[in-house]
């Protein structure tokens, strides 16, 4: 049994026995054309307890990035067909995904790459072979820096982001400026995470203290709220005669501003 991934192995190093915590099932994406490789890695990350998602292409892990909307995505630099620079360019042109930490991965004699990649945006790298306890605690520190923002009360979807405490919204970090019924309607999408809120539900979350709230204006403020936040408005979905729901994998087509 071997605790290196992708090359030699490293004997003396077990995993056995050790406790790992992760604190929810946090979900990996895993891009990588070899599949033993493949197969190693998510099954060590399964039995730290993450849920983990494969993809044996560029065009297919862009893919599932978008339909499953990952917490961190371990990408391969080495890919047939579009390479791993290129998707890497296409995640964080997508504003559906372009907020996921990307961790590239590297073979020998691909040092230059890596450099390329850093630049264009990935958040850490590590180089073939690997240790398998060394790619948790780096996928864990990966993800560690990306909850800091929940802990300050900070709530992100794809361009979106709200700062709860402060009472602020922001599209690509610029502030934009919501009227209150709007920012808590966003508020009450955002925390439902993919779910469809009925109108009713969504009246209950908007209606101040000082106002009346009906079906109708809902929408309006929906409109409203739609209005002020250019592509990203595609993220928030008309449910045919039930309500609304903030869908994070909705395509914002991007490269457009
Ligand atoms: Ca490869």
């Amino acid at each position: 049994m071997t605790d290196t991934l992708g090359g030699r192995v490293h004997p003396g190093i077990s995993l056995s026995g050790r406790v790992f915590r992760t604190m929810s099932k946090e979900r990996i994406l895993v891009i990588e054309d070899e599949l033993d490789i493949l197969t190693n890695i998510k099954l060590r990350l399964e039995s730290r307890g993450f849920t983990v998602f494969t993809s044996k292409t560029g065009e297919e892990g862009l893919e599932t990035a978008q339909k499953k909307i990952p917490d961190a995505i371990l990408l391969d630099l080495m890919l047939p067909e579009i390479n791993g620079l290129e998707v890497l360019k296409r995640i964080r042109s997508n504003r559906a995904i372009s907020h996921i930490p990307v961790m590239i991965v590297s073979a020998l004699g691909e040092e230059s790459d890596v450099v390329v990649g850093l630049e264009m945006g990935a958040d850490d790298y590590m180089s073939k072979p690997f240790n398998a306890a060394v790619l948790v605690a780096r996928i864990n520190a990966l993800l560690r820096r990306n909850r800091q923002d929940d802990e300050k009360g900070l709530l992100r979807i794809g361009p979106i982001k709200m700062d709860v405490e402060a009472f602020h919204a922001f599209l690509d970090d610029e502030p934009i400026s919501l009227t209150g019924a709007e920012y808590r309607l966003l508020l009450a999408l955002i925390k439902s995470k993919g779910r469809v809120l009925t109108r009713n539900q969504l009246i209950d979350s908007v209606m101040g203290t000082d106002m009346i709230v009906t079906e109708r204006t809902i929408d309006v403020h929906v409109t409203g709220l739609r209005s002020k936040l250019g592509d990203a408005r595609k993220l928030i979905e008309t449910v045919r005669g039930v309500g609304y729901r903030l869908n994070p994998s909705a395509d914002l087509c991007t490269e457009s501003r």
